[in-house]
């Protein structure tokens, strides 16, 4: 089956011409077809022009053009319905962007094209990025596709679904708190978060600016490796890329992990982590030290704050970036009798409740009354979590964890009540107020139901290819990146 091979695999069929790019990219829309009624991984794809873009991969390779020249020359890509595709739906899983479309590519969109893949449709995302089920998208939630009466984690649900449902080798998501390395933990795929300016957020509609970093799905370390190495890179578009070189992330896979300092974060294996995690994390960490890691105990004494912390920075950064949908600029509008009744009427209508909570909060933290004591100890706090980090990075270079406190939890189980549902942000959200990478990758299942559990490990600004390197190595080693969901 086409639609099950990792990118590395498709790309050296198609560079041997054993398959076409349209025979792969009909292999995802046919799995798309048979899936997406009930598991709702995209919110809109593009079936003409994504055949299209493949007859022009297949041109190109039959022409002579190789993946050493564009290295994703005829895969398909999905892209999660935040990042800007021109003239294909943005609606960010808001009414306010319901019928809107995109006039100009995102950056990494631009680079995905370069690369040669075939865009194939959008992802399906919490409105706006803003929660961790997809339960917050005005198009409906995501299906776990381990078990549908289950969450596949959010904000980038969809973007997991379809590449753990086999619909799609790869897709972009962005994480500002977890969105993409909590929800490949609960689908069972390899989910990275770049370091904070290692990839352009041009054309990446801002939740929360200073947090916000676009990254990768994929079903292994090798072909994040791949996917990120395409994205990334310097932007003069977007003022806080970095202007870094890139390294060949996929040459740096292959060494061992002797050598390697990897620590065991002690603060976050405490209070409400689920003991089916917690062992599968204990093993874990046995795994790499016969891998030759030596692992260490680290401490990170202000992960207490990062919940608090991450919730107040984020709602004040998102209730300004989203001034801007006020009914005339973008998307949808209501009339009113005079501008403001226009705003509130389109903005009453167009947001729904988790976002206007966000705003109403966020725009609290910054009120003159608050500002000192919300949002200005949040900004003191959030460099406090940041010193920790680095402090650690002077003996270790990663630090391992779990992903999330649990397994994929149950449709509706957490929608009615705000508080536990950021909780499950606990060990993704210090990574994004540090600027730090990350990554999920599948270290086991809970026994009944069967469902995938996450391993997290952070790694040094701009340490992606050691932490690429560390979760290369542990995969090698173990099975759990190659079980499927049985219903796909
Ligand atoms: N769950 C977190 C939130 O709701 C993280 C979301 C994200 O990373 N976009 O803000």
């Amino acid at each position: 089956m086409l639609n099950q091979l990792s990118i590395s695999e498709l790309t050296a069929k198609l560079a041997k011409r054993e398959v076409s790019a349209r025979e792969a990219t009909q292999a995802c829309l046919n799995q798309i077809q048979a899936h997406d009624g009930e598991l709702h991984a995209f919110l809109s794809h593009d079936v003409s022009d994504a055949l299209a873009q493949a007859e022009a991969a297949d041109q190109a390779l039959a022409a002579g053009t190789r993946h050493e020249q564009q290295p994703l020359l005829g895969v398909p890509i999905a892209i999660k319905d935040v990042i800007a595709v021109k003239g294909q739906p943005l609606t960010c899983g808001s009414r306010i962007l319901g019928n809107f479309n995109s006039p100009y590519d995102a950056t990494v969109t631009t680079k995905l094209r370069a690369a040669g893949a075939v865009l194939v449709g959008r992802c399906n995302t919490d409105e706006f990025a803003m929660g961790s089920s997809t339960e917050n998208s005005a198009f409906g939630r995501s299906c776990n596709p381990w078990d549908t009466t289950r969450v596949p984690g959010g904000s980038s649900g969809g973007s997991a679904v379809a590449v753990a449902a086999q619909m799609i080798p790869g897709a972009l998501g962005s994480d500002t708190g977890g969105s993409i390395r909590q929800p490949a933990a609960f689908c069972g795929c390899v989910g990275l978060k770049p370091t904070y300016g290692r990839v352009s957020r041009f054309g990446l509609v801002a939740y929360a600016s200073s947090l916000d970093q676009i990254g990768t799905f994929t079903r292994s370390t090798r072909d994040a490796a791949v996917l990120l190495h395409a994205i990334a890179g310097h932007d003069a578009q977007d003022s806080t890329s970095v202007p870094q070189g890139v390294p060949d992330y996929a040459a740096a896979l292959d060494g061992d992990l002797k050598g390697l300092k990897i620590g065991l974060a002690k603060e976050y294996l405490l209070g409400g982590l689920d003991a089916e995690v917690k062992r599968a994390v204990e093993t874990a960490v046995q795994q790499l030290t016969r891998l030759g890691a030596e692992v260490v105990e680290v401490s990170l004494p202000h992960t207490e704050y990062a919940v608090a912390t991450y919730y107040i920075i984020a709602t004040a950064e998102a209730s300004a970036n989203l001034a801007r949908f006020d009914g005339i600029r973008y998307g949808a509008r209501v009339s009113g009798a005079d501008p403001i009744e226009l705003y509130a009427n389109t903005r009453g209508v167009g947001f729904g409740p988790e976002v206007k909570r966000r705003i109403i909060l966020g725009t609290y933290v910054l009120s003159s009354g608050y500002y000192d004591a919300y949002y200005l100890r949040g900004q003191k706090v959030r460099t406090l979590i940041r010193q920790d980090f680095l402090k650690a990075f002077q003996t270790v270079d990663a630090i391992v964890t779990p992903t999330t406190p649990s397994v994929a939890f149950k449709a509706g189980e957490k929608s009615g009540d705000p508080l536990q549902m950021y909780l499950q942000d606990i060990y993704t959200i210090s990574c994004n107020l540090a600027g730090i990478p990350g990554i999920s990758i599948p270290c086991g299942f809970s026994a009944n139901p069967k469902l995938p559990i996450g391993l997290q490990f952070l790694g040094k600004p701009f340490g992606e290819a050691t932490l690429l390197q560390v979760a290369h190595a542990y995969e090698q080693a173990t099975p759990w990146h190659r079980e499927r969901p049985a219903q796909v």
